[in-house]
């Protein structure tokens, strides 16, 4: 049987293209969510919210602030994963992972199979 190598060049580029895309995004929503997670002054107009409502959206913020540079970190790993040539596999079994997976996860370090697994 003929090993079927499904992660072309043209497919890496694609990816590439797709990663460095979202992490420009991502960059954006960073200095958004820093400017909206800074600690609010006692003093300082709220306009139409209140100091409580503004606490609760300075909280919501941080927390998307935390998973962004998450996603940050994850999509550098990818680029460097793809630079290395070893993009496209999984870390625990080294199959490579279906292309729908990475088109909805660009930074999938592993298959769906043995996510499941480590989930069990
Ligand atoms: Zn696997």
């Amino acid at each position: 049987m003929i090993h079927e190598v499904i992660m072309t060049a043209d497919r890496i580029a694609e990816f590439q293209k797709i990663i460095e895309q979202t992490l420009a995004e991502l960059k954006v929503s960073e200095i958004y969510l820093k400017d909206a997670t800074k600690p609010i002054e006692p003093s300082v107009a709220l306009g139409r919210l209140t100091r409580m409502e503004a606490i609760g959206e300075k909280g919501v913020n941080e927390a998307r602030q935390t998973e962004v540079k998450r996603r940050i970190e994850r999509l550098g790993n990818a680029l460097d994963r793809i630079n290395k040539g070893e993009y496209g596999n999984c870390i625990r079994c080294g199959k490579e992972i279906p292309y729908e997976r990475l088109l909805a996860v660009p930074e999938a370090l592993i298959c769906v199979p043995c996510a499941e697994k480590k989930r069990r």
